[in-house]
């Protein structure tokens, strides 16, 4: 529906600082000319991240209240599970506190302890990057080439290279693990990826027995682009673009921070029983007991 205003009241309110040009000159110099050195209470119109600066909803805030804290079986958990489990379509769901924190339980289970691995991506965050090569995996960007060109109309420039990836999965499949794709392409400016890309991407991995894994982070705006600009999805709703888009991942990682609008939070999702096992045991390990 199109309002011509905000469909919401606003209820809670929080001072912003504001700065004169000279302070503002100060306080770049002072940071090195280096926003993550700056003091938030001096930032105006923060650009830094969306992550978890989202404004919750009145619902949101009164669940944090009706939360059961209890260590295992907390009734809390069911309701997220049923709603990650509706959100992605997928089985087994394990709770984060963050999106990386996802990340360094699949990185552990995939790559520790054996040499030589590779990952591919078509581009990975800097988090995802991070947690993986610590793991000893090789990391490779295949960004479509549409990419390159900002000043270009095409659509889906968060696409991956897909000559590039089946010449690698050829040349050195037996060591490629995983493919990890970044939707939106969050490190190429935030490009949207068409499904018709992540299908092709899901039929390699399905021909060298490699893992597909979705960084799931924004797949709630990615539908949105999807459904306005892919030929075939005009009709259809962006909750049924989620989950055919996550319906070819193996495995999903998720910031909750971001498409899901909340402060903190994260998961794993997969319907494989068999790596949901190895990631519980990490969970508990880092994170605390999956229910
Ligand atoms: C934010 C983000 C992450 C990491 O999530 P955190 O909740 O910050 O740990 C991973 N991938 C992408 C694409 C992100 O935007």
């Amino acid at each position: 529906m199109d309002y011509p205003f905000e469909p919401f009241k606003i209820k809670s309110v929080e001072p912003i600082y504001l700065t004169t040009k000279e302070e503002r000159k100060r306080i770049l110099e002072e940071a090195g000319y280096n926003v993550f050195n700056i003091k938030s209470k001096y930032v105006t119109v923060d650009l830094l991240t969306d992550s978890g600066t989202g404004s919750m909803s009145q619902f949101q805030w009164a669940a944090l209240m009706l939360g059961d804290e209890s260590y295992a079986g907390a009734s809390s958990f069911e309701r997220f599970e049923e709603a990650v489990r509706k959100y992605t379509g997928k089985k087994h769901v394990i709770p984060t506190h963050q999106g990386r924190a996802a990340e360094k339980i699949i990185a552990h289970v995939l790559f520790s302890g054996q040499d030589g691995l590779i990952a591919v991506s078509n581009t990975f965050f800097d988090t995802t990057r991070a947690n993986f090569q610590f793991q000893g995996a090789e990391v490779i960007d295949l960004p479509s080439p549409k990419a390159k060109d900002i000043f270009s109309d095409e659509m889906f420039k968060g696409d991956i290279d897909l000559e590039k990836l089946e010449e690698i999965l050829k040349a050195r499949g037996d060591r490629v693990k995983l493919i990890t794709m970044t939707v939106t392409n969050n490190t190429q400016g935030g490009q949207p990826v068409s499904i018709g890309n992540i299908k092709k991407v899901h039929e390699l991995a399905k021909k060298y027995g490699v893992l597909l894994h979705i960084d799931a982070c924004r797949v709630s705006e990615n539908s949105y682009f999807v459904k306005k600009y892919e030929p075939g999805f005009e009709e259809k709703s962006i909750p049924e673009i989620v989950r055919e888009t996550l319906s070819y991942a193996d495995i999903v990682t998720m910031s909750a921070k971001k498409d899901g609008l909340v402060n903190i939070g994260g998961y794993i999702a997969t319907d494989d029983e068999g790596l949901a096992l190895k990631f519980k045991e990490m969970l508990i390990l880092w994170e605390g007991f999956p229910t």
